[in-house]
């Protein structure tokens, strides 16, 4: 190697110098200015303290992105910089010979996945996977993505199209402020909070144009719906009507100006996402058109009649709740926007029905007042979450493209990040286990992606140290005992069971997994997992019940017999309704479970995932008030820990902790060998010799930086000598 740097630095003495000094200085870290290093991995050394130092030196100068490694940090600006997303922009790294060379940017990672596609060789799927926080821009990002790619990938206007229909790629973006204003609303954290996540697939046809996309989505909080959290709001949708709604409109969907609804909380905020024009037109550029739109709006506001009804508790327990006397006024109106009738309403609301023995006799039950309020919200919340699942096929009725159209795909994937609450439960858990399965897929990929790095150079390498979360996944979901099988389990059996008891199976069960963590110092039950970013601890209280997620059939039974079109295609009479909502036990097979079904829809997203060239995106959120200008570098470490960047810091400080190319090398530093043999060989051992965590690094390394300064300091002069005798 020494003898090819000899070789390659036969250029004259005046030209290498300084090439010399810069490579000198890069090494030291010396002159760089921080927010100069588009790339955490050249940080010197790549510690925590020197990777968060980068980061606010960028952040601070309005630089947003950068990259780690085969990883993109996107650090959310809160402030409109709108160069960063002109159409022109976006151009300029499409029409780049090597957009990488660019600064670090979102359309590096778009326009990268979009020339892979392009691949003549073999169409080769991508996926950006974009994660991070609640409010760490994620959304954002995503849709500048689309933005980007409508651009870049536009198809050519078709002439019955010119007119009629929208461009395809203009009716894929505006599935965002449908979805958004459906799926989206103001919490503590983001006034724009997604509560789904979402895998949107952008497809491309031969001539590597967007013919068309397919919205995939996941865990939608339908809790929102019924029951919004100090300070948060239900889903935007709802302001929307209310605010938006003309006169007319009024009348019809029974929405006096100034009414009160107890499910619209904080209605006097007003956000820029409650514009039900945008929502509107969006809609009907997607196919939906002005009827059919009147029609969700009615449902939505025969919802929010449903939750001003509200019960007195009865004294004798075998007679029905009485309705509270202002309740009367919305039964009758949630009745008649719902087309239901309103005796049978009342009749579901407070009666269970219960089917018993071998003949199935039939028994009713005057429920208790909490019980009627808890029918009323899951009354809500079936309507609300199929129609929620409607208008994603609805959009991709109306976004997709014929299967032998496109021949490849990108995907984008903005699911919510790792959540760790003073309060977590069944959400968390599956939230977090879904990101510890996109970890472990990340790990794998970026070590597969360093050790082909290494490969290209010809150094042999293995990663002594790193330790994968496959362990935690087993606690998990593993088989043939896990978290998730437990709760399952208790689901099964269908027993009342207590919190505690699911505290004391979990601890016995799993003792052995070192991701169990200590359960003390709380008095409520509960169990820790140790994920990858952390210890988070888990209430099991109400945990079996919010798995089985249970809709008594006379709820679904009553939908059924509405007489309001949407309704009657969200609940059709002839298909059996689907086993998830039939109660579990009486002989039936048993129902899905909350858990099964996000692991069945998460096992799928990874074998998409697999199948794909990944690209990572990882937005982090400077400080948790939303404001410019503040970089809070707790806040933010906490979050390099919570997406794995930690991780990957620390691998790829295990790794060779100076990457540079073996020609850049001899470029940079082959004159070294000439003015001193010795630093230039010790510079490249230690350029090239593995360092662990419990390797330190060669003992040369102590004698090479002061060395290294020395000559640093000697070259000015010699520069000069040089110059002047040529
Ligand atoms: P997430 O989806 O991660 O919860 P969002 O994408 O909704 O977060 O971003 C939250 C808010 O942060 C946005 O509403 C926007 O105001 C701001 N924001 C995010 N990214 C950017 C950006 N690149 N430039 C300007 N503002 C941004
Ligand atoms: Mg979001």
């Amino acid at each position: 190697m020494l003898q090819q740097v000899n070789g390659h630095s036969s250029g004259s003495v005046a030209q290498n110098l300084p090439l010399l000094r810069e490579g000198l200085q890069e090494f030291l870290g010396g002159d760089t200015p921080l927010h100069q290093l588009d790339d955490l991995t050249k940080v010197n050394p790549v510690t925590l303290e020197t990777v968060l130092r980068c980061l606010q030196a960028r952040y601070m100068a309005d630089k947003f992105y950068t990259n780690a490694g085969c990883t993109l940090v996107a650090l959310n600006p809160f402030k409109p910089v709108p160069p960063l997303y002109t159409p022109e922009l976006m151009r300029e790294y499409h029409a780049a010979s090597q957009p990488q060379k660019l600064k670090p940017h979102i359309f590096t990672v778009g326009e990268q996945s979009y020339r892979n596609v392009k691949s003549l060789i073999e169409p080769v799927n991508q996926s950006i996977v974009v994660s991070g926080e609640s409010g760490a821009g994620k959304t954002w990002t995503s849709r500048c993505l689309m933005k980007f790619y409508a651009v870049v990938a536009a198809s050519p206007a078709s002439w019955e199209s010119h007119k009629i229909a929208e461009r395809i790629e203009q009716r894929i973006l505006n599935s965002n402020p449908v979805m958004e204003a459906f799926g989206n609303a103001c919490t503590l954290r983001n006034n724009n909070s997604s509560r789904f996540g979402k895998f949107i697939q952008l497809q491309m046809n031969s001539a590597q144009q967007m013919t068309g996309a397919a919205v995939q989505t996941y865990l939608l909080e339908k809790t929102r719906v019924a029951c919004q959290a100090t300070n948060e709001r239900n889903f935007h949708i709802f302001y929307q009507i209310c605010k938006g709604a003309s006169e007319d409109e009024r009348l019809q969907w029974h929405l006096p100006e100034g009414a009160v609804f107890s499910w619209l909380p904080n209605p006097e905020k007003t956000l820029e996402e409650d514009c039900f024009e945008v929502t509107r037109e969006a809609m009907l550029h997607l196919g939906i058109d002005t009827p059919t739109q009147s029609n969700i709006f009615k449902v939505l506001a025969g919802l929010l009649h449903l939750g001003n009804i509200w019960f007195a508790d009865s004294e004798d327990e075998t007679q029905p709740c009485q309705l509270m006397e202002d309740a009367k006024c919305s039964l009758r109106t949630s009745a008649l926007l719902l087309q239901l009738q309103e005796d049978l309403l009342l009749e579901t609301l407070r009666i269970r029905t219960i089917k018993a023995g071998k003949q199935q006799q039939v028994f009713r039950k005057p429920c208790s007042q909490a019980e009627c309020d808890t029918r009323r919200d899951c009354l809500a919340k079936l309507v609300y979450a199929r129609l929620f699942d409607w208008l994603v096929s609805v959009i991709n009725s109306s976004i997709c493209a014929d299967p032998d159209t496109w021949t490849a795909f990108i995907g984008l994937l903005d699911v919510y990040g790792f959540e760790s609450f003073p309060d977590n439960s069944l959400e968390q858990l599956c939230i977090n286990y879904a990101n510890e399965k996109l970890q472990q897929h990340f790990v794998a990929h970026y070590m597969r992606a360093q050790q082909e790095e290494y490969a290209v150079e010809g150094l042999e390498w293995s990663f002594v140290n790193y330790q994968d979360n496959q362990i935690c996944l087993d606690l998990i979901e593993g088989s043939p005992i896990s978290i998730c099988s437990l709760i399952n389990e208790e689901c099964r059996l269908n027993r009342p069971s207590s919190a505690a008891q699911l505290q004391t199976r979990i601890e016995s069960a799993l003792a052995g997994s070192p991701c169990l963590g200590h359960n003390k110092l709380s008095r409520e039950p509960s169990f820790i997992v140790m994920h990858f970013a952390g210890p988070v601890r888990y209430y099991t209280a109400g945990l079996v019940e919010k798995n089985k997620d249970p809709v008594p059939p006379e709820l679904t039974g009553l939908l059924q017999q509405s007489h309001d079109p949407l309704l009657t295609v969200l609940f059709p009479t002839n298909s059996k309704e689907k086993t998830q909502e039939e109660p579990s036990g009486q002989g039936r097979a048993p129902a899905l479970t909350v858990v099964s079904k996000f692991k069945a829809s998460l096992e799928q997203l990874l074998q998409v995932l697999h199948s794909t060239t990944p690209h990572y995106i990882r937005c982090i959120k400077p400080n948790s008030q939303g404001q410019a200008q503040t970089f809070l570098r707790e806040e933010v470490l906490s979050q390099l820990e919570a997406c794995g960047l930690v991780e990957t810091i620390h691998i790829s400080a295990a790794g060779f902790p100076i990457r540079i190319s073996h020609q850049n090398f001899v470029e940079r530093y082959g004159l070294l060998r000439r003015l001193h043999p010795h630093a230039s060989s010790s510079l490249y051992c230690q350029s090239v010799t593995k360092r662990t965590s419990e390797c330190p690094p060669p003992a040369e390394e102590a004698t090479l930086q002061p060395l290294l300064q020395d000559i640093l300091h000697t070259l000015p002069a010699l520069m000069q000598t040089v110059t002047t005798h040529n």
